[in-house]
């Protein structure tokens, strides 16, 4: 029996994200070429790649490097058409060429504006360069971010792409990661700035709410001081506390993206 077609296209157009965003794992025979990360027994073992770090030398680095993640944490995408999006942008899949309809979350631009004065700003997604390199052209203007890194500069660790921020090329003391995806900083939690997974929700505040915030953090000597202690006393509640939840309940997998 064949599948009505708003069915097979919903399947399509999820087949096609699968490929392009990073919130959808990938299926199980799915190859990944930059695995530096290996289980061993359950077991999570690193392996070292000297000299091959992520990030260009710097001399002396006096900011601490934010890396920023993209997708449901500065904008999300979607193949649906919608009429309000901020950018449309054409990504060739398979041989044919698809139109991603972009929607920026409130505030972004204040808050990458501010974020650029503070901060080394790195831009870190999961997802293919294909898509999100002409989305960050059109969202940063002012060249905030000073390198991007994409899905190739992730380690695949059991079914999700983690960014592994020891593979930077900087001190962890000085490194924060600002993600909706506790997954994807699972090997450095303590180096996190959570902030909750945005789809289109246009009275949410929370970038602008993190810059007072981050503006302190960026004085600091080790993130972990700030960061430790935030979390214990909950200060950065109710963003850390819903993410604590998200990962305590049950089902909950890090596929937060609605299918278009
Ligand atoms: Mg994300």
């Amino acid at each position: 029996m064949s599948l009505p077609p708003e069915v097979r296209m919903a399947h399509q157009n999820r087949s096609l994200f699968t490929q392009l965003l990073c919130c959808f794992r990938p299926s199980s025979n799915h190859r990944h070429d930059s695995i530096i990360h290996s289980e061993q027994n359950g077991v999570h073992t690193p392996q070292k790649i000297p000299g091959k770090y992520l990030l260009p030398t710097v001399k002396k680095s006096d900011r601490i490097c934010m890396v920023i993640d993209l997708d449901e944490t500065l904008v999300h995408s979607s193949f649906k058409p919608i009429s309000n999006a901020d950018f449309i942008v054409p990504v060739e899949i398979e041989g044919s060429i698809h139109q991603v309809y972009v929607l920026k979350r409130p505030h972004v631009d204040e808050f990458l504006q501010r974020m650029g004065q503070l901060f080394e700003c790195v831009l870190f997604t999961a997802s293919l360069a294909k898509y999100a390199d002409p989305v960050v052209d059109l969202l940063d203007k002012k060249s905030i971010f000073k390198s991007r890194l994409f899905r190739e500069s992730c380690a695949f660790y059991q079914g999700n792409y983690v960014k592994d921020l020891s593979r930077l090329g900087r001190d962890l003391n000085r490194v924060i990661i600002v993600d909706n995806s506790p997954a994807s900083y699972i090997f450095h939690p303590d180096n996190a700035v959570p902030v909750s997974s945005w789809f289109d929700d246009t009275s949410d505040t929370e970038l602008k709410d993190l810059i007072p915030f981050l503006e302190k953090l960026s004085k600091v000597e080790s993130v972990y001081s700030v960061l430790d202690g935030l979390k214990q006393i909950k200060l950065i509640s109710p963003i850390y506390n819903q993410q604590k939840q998200n990962q305590t309940t049950p089902n909950n997998t890090t596929n937060t993206t609605q299918t278009p």
